[in-house]
């Protein structure tokens, strides 16, 4: 570091009404799951005013950005989600969404706006920077399928580390606005759905023993899953296993043949999550079998638990450190959420760490949970998104 030259990251601060700007830009055209046109125009419009190449996913509207594309050395990567959610906006806002039934309610506008903000400040230093950054715009977070299909195209090839994000109030809304929270191992969970179809044999409901009655059956699945929780996971790791969807029959004196359960399962280790899919079939297959039925049972897959690695938490950290103050940075919390994140699919193939930046505040309203359609997002704190990102690509290559 050169005496009297500013930090890198502290461009950061200057750009915060860029950031406010692209943020209500996308927040107004919220799109969602993995084909979003105006967002992704958007996303392009804007790197090409600053200059940078990027590469377009071929089966969504995901794409990569790269600075210092062909220099040598060691890459990083920063990645931002882009779907919006369904739910009618009811802020009265200024920039409110102007598509029907859509909304950003989860903050991925602000991520869109943070990463943007991020490549600027790059790109204008990229000199300094002996290496590559990739800039990883990702469709489809809510679905979990996104992350995948970014991979898929390449976009983590010859990445050394990558780094994302949350802003919002998915750590807590006491947690005050502008703090970081980024700790080591498990920071969110795994989410996964099950399906169970249970089959027997319908009849009247007077005769019971011509038939096979799958809610009998049903009703013993249900109860036996919960000794998954109870008896075969240690007390110390923490798991869900949630029936919430049951149908069966249709009237008060018929056995029908079938039966059909849902639900979830999630997990912050991916022992636990591979225990529970594999004990749910085997419960419901063998209590079907003691009353002579049968089941089909299919688990759909969501991402697995987001696991931050030791090393890349910590240079995080210290990094928020700089920027927002000791006071402000939380580096070790005591429970992971049970929300699910896909940023899971690049942590299970290289080191990285997903952080959040709480924008809580009660003044400003903007402590609303996510999901809600009053959600929004403290933007004052914008420019502290990008400014750790900064900071971590100074850290990454000894800038
Ligand atoms: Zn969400
Ligand atoms: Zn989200």
């Amino acid at each position: 570091m050169k005496a009297g030259y500013n930090m890198m990251w502290e461009k950061c601060k200057d750009i915060q009404q860029e950031l406010i700007e692209m943020r209500r830009d996308l927040h107004r055209i919220p799109e969602f799951g993995g084909d979003l046109p105006k967002t992704k125009a958007y996303v392009i419009r804007k790197l090409e005013e600053m200059g940078i190449s990027y590469q377009e996913n071929p089966d969504d509207s995901g794409l990569t950005a790269v600075i210092n594309e062909g220099v040598e050395g060691k890459t990083i990567a920063f990645r931002a989600d882009m779907d919006a959610l369904k739910i009618q906006e009811e802020n009265d806002l200024e920039f409110k969404s102007e598509h029907d039934g859509l909304m950003h309610a989860c903050g991925h506008d602000a991520h869109m706006a943070m990463l943007l903000g991020t490549a600027k400040v790059l790109n204008d230093h990229k000199e300094q920077i002996p290496g590559r950054v990739k800039l990883i715009f990702q469709t489809d977070e809510e679905n979990s399928r996104g992350a995948e299909r970014s991979i898929a195209a390449g976009c983590l090839d010859g990445v050394d580390a990558i780094f994302g994000t949350h802003i919002g109030t998915l750590r807590g809304k006491e947690i005050p606005s502008g703090t970081v929270i980024s700790h080591p191992g498990s920071c969110m969970a795994s989410f996964d759905k099950f399906v169970i179809k249970v089959k027997g044999y319908g009849c009247h409901g007077s005769t019971p023993e011509k038939g096979i009655d799958p809610i009998n059956i049903a009703a013993h699945i249900i109860v036996n899953l919960q000794s998954v929780i109870a008896r075969e996971i240690s007390a110390v790791k923490p798991a869900v296993l949630t029936v919430g969807h049951v149908v069966a029959g249709d009237t008060y004196n018929i056995i029908p043949s079938e039966v059909l359960i849902e639900g979830t399962t999630r997990a912050f280790e991916e022992e636990v999550r591979q225990l529970m899919a594999m004990r749910i079939g085997e419960i419901a297959e063998m209590t079907a079998k003691v009353f002579g039925g049968e089941v089909e049972y299919e688990m759909i897959w969501g991402a697995p638990p987001v696991i931050n690695n030791a090393d890349m938490a910590a240079l995080a950290a210290e990094c928020a450190r700089e920027i927002v103050g000791e006071d402000h940075v939380i580096d070790h919390v005591s429970d992971p959420i049970t929300v699910g994140e896909d940023f899971s699919y690049y942590a299970n193939q290289i080191p990285a760490a997903f952080l959040f930046l709480s924008s809580s505040n009660p003044e400003k309203k903007t402590d609303a949970p996510h999901h809600n359609c009053r959600f929004d997002v403290d933007e004052d704190v914008l420019w502290i998104g990008p400014a750790v990102f900064v900071k971590l690509t100074e850290r990454f290559f000894g800038i």
